[in-house]
């Protein structure tokens, strides 16, 4: 059942698809017989069920092809188990871990003065507003009579 994800998916897109398109055409043209005025929503109903069936479908068969050409390269065996891909994987995991990593250095910055700091520490600030948890640098947990969250 769960051998052939990637055609698994494309043929659910195709079955997606096929239904969706027949359900708003059997709608529409249900609308349409009835002759009471619903031309308008039937022919709607019939052009956004297709494009949705369609948009759906298409995402769902792009990622089964996906899956398909992982396999095919990894010669039908599991992702993590071919040397070669699974390497590759490492050093895109690597990557995306050093970016985010990146990310987190420069956008932590103190919720007080703005300023990127990596020491910063969740503490209770009370103000005029009321009471909020942030993060903060040094300076500001002396200078804005934060608390330590006990
Ligand atoms: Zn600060």
């Amino acid at each position: 059942m769960f051998e052939n994800v990637g055609y698994s998916l494309k043929m659910l897109a195709k079955i997606i698809f096929a239904t969706g398109i027949a359900a708003s055409l059997v709608i529409g043209g249900m609308l349409i017989a009835q002759g009471m005025g619903y031309e308008l929503m039937a022919i709607i109903i019939i052009i956004s069920g297709v494009l949705c069936s369609y948009m759906s479908s298409l995402l769902l068969y792009g990622f089964g092809e996906l899956l398909e050409l992982v396999k095919s390269l990894t010669g039908g065996k599991a992702v993590t188990s071919s040397p070669k891909v699974s390497g590759v994987v490492k050093s895109v995991v690597n990557r995306v871990k050093i970016t985010n990593s990146d990310a987190i250095v420069n956008t932590a910055t103190c919720d007080l003065c703005q300023k990127s700091d990596n020491t910063l520490r969740p503490a209770r600030y009370t103000d005029a507003v009321g009471t909020r948890y942030i993060k903060v640098c040094p300076e500001c947990f002396k200078n804005y009579n934060c608390e330590d969250l006990a």
